[in-house]
């Protein structure tokens, strides 16, 4: 392993501790500059559990007041952001190219984090990330800057369309199942999320990441009915996923491969 790989996956873990304070601290509207609490509690973590991974191998896992472990979450996190940040490097070189992707790349992960653990894509995190991603689009060596602006807007109208249509179809099945369907499955969240990923991906490559979305998405939802129905033996019709995760999914492939994807489309149609 060169030293190279070591420095970048270091950063990537710095990244990791800093996207787990990011996920612990704003769905509670409290700013970034808190110190690191525990969420059960509130009594502030020793600096040698502000890293997860620190935490665990340092034996300061628990909470000094309750006792409560440091998430598990926290330490998927710390190791699977340098994972990706070496991988990149490895694809790309050290390269301006290098660090937007794995800026890209780090705020889909918080994105996932916060809409797994709490339903929420924080406009606070969106409003940023578009407006990084419009800057982006003049140094992204994929993309030209008019199909990344394109791809915004491809993005920002695909899932505004959604969006409408989110609500006469819950209202719909909330009727045919006879029951209050209280949760939205698509918010004005989703379609923040889905400008940025148009930005990110490119023109056409955001219609290949909504395709990959809608199929991962299915695929997620028959899954989990299946657990349910026949495992379980627990049976629900209509219960709405986050379509988040799988925005981010094919946003992400699409951001790192879409050059060979569109590639091999193209070939597979001439
Ligand atoms: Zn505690």
């Amino acid at each position: 392993m060169s030293i190279e790989t070591l420095v970048y996956a270091l950063i990537g873990w710095l990244v990791g501790v800093f996207i787990n304070h990011a996920a612990d601290t704003l769905p509670r509207r409290v700013t970034l500059g808190e110190r690191p609490r525990c969420p059960a509690c509130g009594t502030p973590r020793a600096p040698a559990a502000w890293s997860a991974v620190v935490g665990y191998l340092s034996g300061r896992r628990a909470c000094l007041g309750c006792g409560m472990p440091l998430p598990l979450r926290s330490v998927v996190v710390e190791v699977i952001v340098p994972a990706i940040f070496v991988g990149l490097l490895w694809r790309y070189g050290l390269s301006v190219h290098l660090g937007l992707l794995s800026l890209y790349s780090a705020i889909l992960i918080l994105i996932t984090v916060t809409d797994l653990e709490h339903h929420l894509v924080l406009n606070v995190v969106m409003m940023p990330a578009i407006l990084l991603a419009m800057v982006g689009a003049f140094f992204n060596d994929d993309l030209s800057y008019q199909r990344v602006f394109l791809g915004g807007a491809a993005g920002f109208v695909s899932l505004y369309g959604m969006f409408l249509l989110a609500q006469p179809v819950s209202a719909l099945l909330s009727r045919l199942s006879g029951r209050e369907v209280s949760e939205v499955p698509f918010g004005f969240g989703d379609v923040t999320l889905g400008t940025f990923i148009g930005l990110i991906t490119g023109l056409p490559g955001v219609f290949f990441a909504l395709l990959i979305t809608l199929l991962s998405a299915g695929l997620g939802a028959a899954l989990f009915w299946f657990v349910r129905a026949v495992i379980q033996r627990r049976y629900t019709l209509f219960t709405p996923i986050p379509y988040g995760p799988f925005l981010v999914l094919g946003g992400f492939v699409m951001m790192v491969y879409g050059p060979e994807i569109l590639q091999w489309y193209i070939a597979g149609m001439t």
